[in-house]
């Protein structure tokens, strides 16, 4: 047995009943094998074993009262995976679906994502079953409260800065933040995507949507081509995919889809992102009611957008939500392009369905790091006492996904073959842990 496959069954038997941890698990193992058994100082050092168990795994009761006055109590969660490179870091979420295997599957692939930035920021991440859906203001600032009262205990600003991801916008991180203020008498960037009053920094908001879109532009530019002029289909219409909406659009594509949990909708004219906008953000409604407002667009409660023919697609909302079926679907509608903007939004199926036939597949490590890599500048800025302009951030972000495109076209090149950047990310992002971890020792 090689040491990658010994690793494999052992994390495997170790994590029974975390099917999506085991996913992302056996992606990166997969990927990283020529790196791996190149040298025998991974296996002296234990990196594979060490890399995949948490350095803490945090579990914790969150009890609140709904305005009805029941006592209500979800689970918290806090996965502290890896601190190598910096502090860790890693967006909260709130979601009925939440459960450990989905937060150690987010903290383990948000190691080699955060690696993959080039800046100093650990991997972890962290959430609730809690479902904020229907829950009024006040039960959502109560349930934010008491979920900082156990979380603060365990993070701070060189420990671990938490951040937002589904469920978790600007108005919970300022729950948390308040909470956090009052019960440490510290004022400190302990958390990202704060609002722009108290420390928040300008394009946050913005970065994961438009990163996606900045990566997608410069592989499609190594393919001689650009997103000028290309239909482009988007699941979602939260935060990551507003803002790659936004600016697919400036770019000159034509973003034609979008979605949320009970349906979608296609408007041939192009999405209307004001309207989507103040029905997600404004009124924090469903998507149906853009097909109400718009008289060119169709709502549909069956199916998904990736059955409307397309150039690019960009998976926005969850994980596996684009499956085998739907990538031979795209492959056979002529898609060129696929980016993930959610994490794991494909299955492994999918990806070996759309990498067979040449569609070039930039995956979440690489794809969504934007956010996190503005998150990571944010940090900066409340280190210093400074604020940046929007230019300022968003030029720097630009950089950003044009070095992560290059560090994974040219693990691609010399490890793999040259469009693999599923590999190509995943070596990446693994070296400089690996490096890391092996200089400070067990
Ligand atoms: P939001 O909560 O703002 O939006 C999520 C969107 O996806 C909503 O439209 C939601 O619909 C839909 N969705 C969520 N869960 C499901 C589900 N189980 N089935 C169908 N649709 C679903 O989250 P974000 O936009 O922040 O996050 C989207 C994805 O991007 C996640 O995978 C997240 O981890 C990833 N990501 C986010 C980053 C960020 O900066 N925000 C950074 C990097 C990655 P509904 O409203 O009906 O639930």
């Amino acid at each position: 047995m090689s040491y990658i496959e010994q690793v494999r069954a052992e994390v495997a038997a170790r994590n029974a009943g975390q099917p999506e941890f085991m996913q992302a698990v056996d992606e990166v193992l997969t990927t990283i094998k020529p790196v791996v058994e190149s040298s025998s100082v991974y296996k002296n050092n234990a990196i594979l074993e060490r890399i995949t168990e948490p350095d803490r795994q945090i579990m914790f009761r969150v009890p609140w009262t709904d305005d009805n006055g029941n006592m209500r109590v979800n689970r918290g969660y806090r996965v502290q995976f890896n601190n190598a490179i910096g502090p860790y870091k890693g967006g909260l979420r709130l979601h009925p679906s939440v459960n450990l295997s989905i937060i150690k599957f987010l903290g383990f692939e948000q190691i080699f994502k955060n690696s993959l930035t080039g800046l100093p920021i650990g991997g972890g991440k962290g959430g609730s079953d809690f479902d904020p859906k229907g829950k009024s203001e006040r039960e959502i600032r109560e349930f934010c409260q008491s979920f900082m009262t156990e979380l603060s205990r365990h993070i701070g600003a060189d420990t671990d800065v938490p951040a937002g991801d589904i469920g978790v916008g600007g108005r919970e991180i300022g729950y948390m933040f308040g909470q956090y203020k009052r019960i440490k008498n510290l004022y400190e960037g302990v958390l990202t995507g704060k609002g722009l009053t108290y420390g928040g920094s300008l394009a946050r908001t913005e970065a994961t949507g438009y990163g996606l879109v900045y990566i997608v532009e410069n592989m499609l530019n190594a393919a001689g081509n650009g997103i000028k002029g290309k239909t482009v289909a988007i699941s979602g219409s939260g935060n990551v995919a507003i803002y790659a909406a936004q600016k697919a659009n400036e770019l000159g594509g034509k973003v034609v889809t979008m979605s949320d949990s009970n349906g979608w909708i296609y408007d041939k004219n192009g999405i209307a992102l004001d309207v989507v906008k103040d029905i997600k953000e404004v009124k924090r409604g469903r998507i149906k009611e853009y097909a109400d407002r718009v008289k060119s667009a169709e709502y549909h409660d069956s199916g998904k957008v990736w059955q409307v023919k397309c150039d690019i697609a960009l998976p926005c909302a969850t994980q596996n939500e684009l499956d085998e079926n739907d990538a031979k679907l795209l492959v056979k509608n002529k898609v060129t392009a696929v980016g993930e903007g959610a994490n794991m939004p494909s299955t492994t199926a999918a990806i070996n369905a759309l990498q067979a036939a040449n569609v070039l597949f930039m995956p979440a490590k690489a794809a969504n790091a934007g956010g996190v890599a503005v998150s990571a500048l944010e940090m900066s800025q409340n280190s210093q006492r400074l604020a940046w302009t929007f230019e300022e951030v968003d030029q720097k972000l630009y950089g950003i996904m044009k070095g992560i495109f290059e560090k994974t076209a040219e693990a691609a090149k010399e490890y793999a073959t040259a469009t693999d950047y599923v590999s190509g990310a995943n070596i990446a992002g693994f070296l400089k842990v690996a490096q890391a971890m092996i200089a400070q020792g067990v």
